[in-house]
């Protein structure tokens, strides 16, 4: 008798099954969101398994994240009932490039236990190379010899490859020689990039034919996923393993490719066919994911961009609500709609149903504040809680060492940060003089100052890093003592601003002209706008501290806050589109280069966005957002207008933004109170309690006072062993006789350093 279908392939409709079954040769699936390609490359791996045309350890599946592969291990394990022998090679491109180089180490110069290394120790050895060669590093900063010496990586460039034109990219030519200097320290310290994974393979397998061949005998078949995504050194890759077999599958969008800044080209698609003639190309139309609004939706809007290889979808759903496009007044109402309907939902569904999606990180905090505010549990993935990103961390240590000179872990967060010259050496001095004396470091660190306990040029930027912050201290205090002036930007936000300049912060990110700083300082800018909604700075950090504790429980049902990037390949029943305005999505940095591949590639983001739903999308875009202690308006985003008006049903909450903003004033007399009337949680910027809090704060003089005369009596009463022309030891300068002695400070000659002023806390007696 025959034996029935197995299940893997009972489920599939015609084409995927194709896909499945075309075993030998190329095979391009080339399909739009939701039509089952992922479905579909997972069963061709259990089918390739089932039939023993190949054991797992002999295909090679490539998907585009870490959850990928794991969701399509799990998958397998369904399919096959959990019983299968080996693993296959499964995970993104460079975790099997790690897997293979572990291997083959040697034929790169590294050993196989080289480490990886991660981007601070890359920007540290850049940095080196940059001032060794004599460059100006404000002007050529390590990030930006980074993001070039990535690019040539993702390219598939070796140093000696870089042409002359792409070397002109960094320091006037000299990109291609700091890469190659780069590449010889890191293959002297064992280490390599994450860039360096793959094209170390490359060059191997261009090199090493007897490795290229085992690798080609071993993998019978090569599975790729998200095949849009990929660069030219993962192409390179695929063709050079796939041959001479060509059982090479890859499957695809070209309407999802958002990757094109991280050098993803969608070209390769139309290379496929060029370079493995004869493949079968299979086109998959019927989608199962959404409903016929949400298709409609998203298929109207990608209709716009040009160039596109064009496919019809449809569905054999025909319910489903329209998509809706909701405007609202601001930000936090987008955030208070949202968590409205979550609550609702959670009454008869699972908060694991609903996601969000935002074009840029900084678009997170009105959510998770106002998440917190209600008790709604949320996750935040591929990215850091927004109080947790590091950037933000930092800004909010300059701001506790304002408001708190004693916070000392603030201190050593920020002291060299950005890079001011303050090695761990001049950190360490500082913190053994802080523990003799019971200061907290930044006192200790101002009294070092006249001493001569650090090097002339460590004390040179520790002068400039404590005169900071006696000024922004004195305006910090300054601003407690008065009101603000009306519609003017709360003091405390504006001297966030300040600080964030003067240090040099701001500046050290802009240098790095890279999209990750840009990032950064869209959270920065977001969060002097948060300051803005509080009194002034104590009401501000204590708000933080209780975000920051609030650690939502790590299991349980939870609603899913992500970039649209990170969603990739994902679905959800319920899907929440935030902030579609101009300057938002699209990007303000898209529409700043004005031409329309980068206004194309936010569009592909859209329709992205717009397929991961299933069930419903919805789309916000705010009136109103705040920026700079000013109200602006916004314009919705030119995507909600391309939307096909018979898939959308338009909402508004309000009549019209200006008859809102006149009804704000009329009402309240203060446009502003609303923010306040929606957020009890919340203070008004300014009110009849405005002051209270501040003085409810101890001032620090008095602090640095007691601190100081706490310093001086411990430093007597253990130091009262010490008399002019006494023979003393420091361990930096060696033997010397006391000539003066003043408070905690000495006056010594020292017999090969000569005579310099130290701390007491520093000699023993000789
Ligand atoms: P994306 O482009 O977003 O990556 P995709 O083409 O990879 O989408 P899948 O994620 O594989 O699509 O499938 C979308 C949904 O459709 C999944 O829930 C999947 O289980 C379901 N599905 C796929 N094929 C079928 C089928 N033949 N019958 C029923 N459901 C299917
Ligand atoms: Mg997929």
């Amino acid at each position: 008798a025959l034996s029935p279908e197995p299940a893997y392939l009972a489920s599939l409709n015609a084409p995927q099954r194709e896909a499945v079954l075309t075993t030998e040769g190329p095979v391009l699936v080339l399909a739009g969101a939701g039509t089952g390609k992922t479905a579909a490359l997972t069963a061709r791996l259990a089918h390739l398994i089932a039939t023993r045309k190949a054991w797992p350890s002999e295909i090679l599946s490539v998907t585009f994240t870490n959850k990928a592969a794991r969701e399509m291990r799990e998958r397998i394990a369904r399919i096959s009932g959990g019983a299968i022998e080996g693993m296959p090679w499964l995970g993104t491109f460079h975790s099997i490039a790690a897997k293979m180089l572990r291997i083959h180490a040697e034929l790169v110069g590294l050993q196989s236990n080289f480490t990886i290394l991660d981007t601070d120790d890359q920007l540290r050895l850049m940095k080196q190379l940059i001032v060794a060669a004599e460059l100006d590093e404000k002007r050529w900063p390590a990030r930006q010899l980074a993001s070039c010496i990535d690019r040539w990586k993702n390219k598939g460039l070796t140093p000696d490859q870089v042409d002359a034109g792409e070397a002109e990219a960094f320091a006037n030519g000299r990109g291609a020689d700091l890469y190659a200097q780069y590449q010889a320290r890191l293959k002297a310290v064992n280490a390599c990039d994450f860039g360096d994974l793959l094209l170390h393979m490359l060059v191997i397998f261009r090199t090493h034919e007897d490795v290229l061949e085992r690798y080609r005998t071993r993998f019978k078949y090569l599975l790729v996923d998200e095949y849009q995504d990929t660069n030219a050194v993962q192409y390179e890759w695929l063709k050079l393993l796939a041959e001479p077999r060509r059982n090479l599958c890859c499957v695809g969008d070209d309407d999802q490719s958002i990757y094109s800044w991280r050098g993803a080209e969608v070209a390769n698609i139309l290379r496929f066919e060029r370079d493995f003639p004869g493949a079968a190309v299979i086109r998959l139309e019927q989608n199962y994911r959404s409903t016929p609004h949400i298709l409609g939706a998203a298929s109207g809007l990608i209709a716009n961009n040009s160039g596109r290889l064009g496919k019809d979808l449809w569905t054999e759903v025909d319910t489903g609500e329209k998509v809706k496009v909701v405007g609202v007044w601001d930000g936090p109402e987008e955030a208070r709609r949202v968590g409205e309907e979550a609550e609702q939902h959670q009454r008869r569904g699972s908060l694991s149903d609903i996601a969000i999606l935002v074009r840029a990180q900084f678009q997170t905090r009105e959510f998770e504040e106002r998440f917190i505010a209600i008790g709604l549990p949320y996750q935040i993935v591929g990215g850091f809680r927004f109080y947790e990103r590091a950037e933000i961390r930092d800004a909010l240590a300059y701001l506790r060492l304002v408001q708190s000179p004693s916070d000392d872990l603030a201190f050593e967060r920020i002291v060299n940060t950005p890079k001011r010259g303050l090695g761990d050496k001049a950190v360490a001095t500082i913190h053994r003089y802080a523990r003799a004396s019971g200061q907290p470091l930044l006192l200790a660190a101002a009294q070092m100052l006249d001493s001569d306990e650090l090097t002339p040029q460590a004390k040179r930027s520790l002068g400039r890093f404590v005169g900071d912050f006696a000024r922004w201290r004195q305006m910090h205090l300054a601003a407690a003592d008065t009101s603000p002036s009306p519609g003017a930007p709360p003091p405390h936000a504006e001297l966030a601003r300040q600080l964030l300049d003067e240090s040099g912060y701001t500046a050290a990110l802009q240098n790095e002209r890279t999209a990750e700083a840009s990032g950064r300082l869209e959270n920065l800018a977001e969060l002097t706008r948060a300051m803005e909604e509080y009194e002034n700075l104590p009401s501000f950090l204590e708000h933080v501290s209780l975000v920051m504790d609030n650690d939502a429980d790590k299991s349980g049902d939870k609603v899913t806050i992500m970039t649209i990037h990170a969603a990739k390949g994902l679905e959800f029943p319920i899907v929440y589109l935030a902030g579609w305005e101009e300057g938002v999505f699209p990007s303000q940095r898209a529409l700043d280069e004005g031409g329309t591949a980068s206004l194309e590639e936010e569009r592909r983001l859209a329709y992205v966005a717009i397929t991961r739903a299933r069930e419903k999308a919805t789309i916000f875009h705010a009136a109103n957002r705040r920026i700079y202690g000013q109200w602006t308006s916004s314009i919705p985003s030119r995507f909600v207008g391309e939307l096909p008006k018979e898939h959308v049903e338009e909402e508004t909450t309000m009549t019209g933004g200006e008859s809102l903003w006149r009804a704000q004033w009329s009402e309240n007399g203060d446009p502003f109170a609303h923010v306040a009337a929606q957020r009890p949680d919340r203070l008004a910027t300014r009110g009849p309690g405005f002051g209270r809090a501040a003085q409810s704060f101890t001032p620090v003089p008095q602090r640095i006072v007691e601190a100081r005369a706490s310093a001086v009596s411990l430093g007597n009463k253990g130091r009262d062993d010490l008399s002019v022309g006494q023979r003393v030891f420091h361990g930096k300068f060696g033997y010397g006789a006391i000539a003066a002695i003043e408070g905690n400070k000495l006056e010594i000659d020292f017999e090969h350093a000569g005579r310099k002023r130290v701390l007491d806390s520093f000699v023993s007696i000789g």
